[in-house]
């Protein structure tokens, strides 16, 4: 007889990892997770509330979500079999690893770049190599070139504009990338792009490995709707569906998104107030001794100053939440911040010029 146990081990391989996520905790100034602070409008929800009556739930969804791929691909001026859409683009990166990683695969990542690339690449048990960004972490075409000639990686994920940096990559720099890494699927993550970076969503056409993927959780201020997006040639999209699971997307989220496209212009309107309150606070961190903030073109700044951990559990004591990147290789001493509402974002102002120094 062999003995009972109490509980199965988890996969070896998985044993020291952390559920991953920044912290959720109920604070009044919550400015960690880059979501954009203006809720959806008002008629929005009354939008799909007055469509929910039409559903069948007693159904499944339509697993190819054809709509909405239709509706995307309207706005994006190409072609529904281009797009594919999943649970927030973590999902959409997950799927793509899951079709392209593997344990005889290379994902190339470049350094600092966003959290979850190395958390997907481990749950899909897909090699990771890195390669580090310029001091000023401004992707060049050296960079990306000598990076694809070193690793040949089989997937490269780069973020763009980049989290947690805020910096944008050139637009030749992505085709270099691309002509550099000649085997590579090249996966352009543009969660941010809405705020002010530059596109390459036009190459997808011309760059046969090119994937571009897109959020609703940022400029789209949808985050809790939990959708995300791709474009990319037609066989990328074949490849996925074959490792979604069969109605991924349900119906009400289907209806959700789609209703929310018809109202697109509504919905990203409030960005030229994100860019102003942007403009405001790094001119604000600038003239704070030490403390130096990075250019942005995303919906958050990240910032360098002496004693960042102290600074950052200072600021939450006066409950104001940042992001603390400041134990992370390349990120010593840095503090991420997302433009919030005019008064939140005075308030973080405020709490930074008492704790810091
Ligand atoms: N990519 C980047 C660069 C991000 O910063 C985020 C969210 N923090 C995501 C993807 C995932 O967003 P979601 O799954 O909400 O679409």
């Amino acid at each position: 007889m062999t003995g009972r146990a109490d509980r199965v081990p988890v996969r070896t391989d998985l044993e020291d990892l952390e559920p991953y996520g920044a912290p959720q905790l109920d604070v009044p100034v919550r400015l960690n997770t880059n979501e954009t602070a203006e809720p959806p409008p008002s008629e929005y929800l009354e939008a799909v509330a007055s469509r929910l009556g039409d559903l069948g739930l007693n159904r499944y969804p339509d697993r190819s979500h054809a709509e909405l791929r239709q509706r995307l691909a309207e706005a994006l001026g190409t072609t529904a079999e281009r797009v594919w859409a999943a649970n927030g683009s973590n999902e959409i990166l997950l799927q793509l690893l899951q079709a392209y990683g593997g344990p005889d695969r290379r994902l190339l990542l470049f350094r600092p770049g966003y959290s979850m690339y190395p958390v997907i690449a481990r749950v899909t048990m897909t090699p990771i190599v890195e390669h580090d960004l310029p001091e000023d972490f401004v992707p060049t075409v050296e960079t990306v070139e000598k990076a694809a000639d070193r690793h040949a990686p089989h997937v490269v994920f780069l973020a763009n504009p980049n989290n947690p940096t805020g910096i944008r990559a050139e637009r030749e720099v992505i085709r270099a990338l691309h002509d550099a890494a000649p085997q590579a699927l090249v996966v352009v993550d543009e969660a941010y792009v809405e705020f002010g970076g530059v596109s390459v969503i036009d190459l997808i056409e011309q760059l046969p490995r090119l994937v571009v993927v897109r959020t609703f959780s940022k400029a789209f201020r949808l985050a809790g709707l939990r959708l995300g997006y791709l474009a990319g040639q037609p066989w990328v999209v074949d490849d996925v569906r074959r490792v979604r699971l069969p109605y991924h997307l349900d119906t009400i989220k289907q209806l959700a998104a789609i209703t929310a496209l018809e109202m697109q212009d509504v919905f990203l309107e409030h960005r030229a107030r994100v860019a102003a309150e942007r403009t405001r606070i790094t001119g604000s961190l600038r003239t704070m001794p030490d403390v130096e903030p990075f250019p942005s073109d995303a919906n958050f700044v990240l910032f360098r100053l002496p004693q960042a951990k102290r600074a950052f559990e200072a600021m939450l004591e006066r409950g104001v939440l940042v992001r603390d990147f400041s134990d992370r290789p390349r990120l010593e001493g840095c503090l991420r911040v997302t433009i919030g509402t005019v008064a939140e974002n005075d308030e973080f102002l405020a709490a930074l010029r008492k704790v810091a120094g």
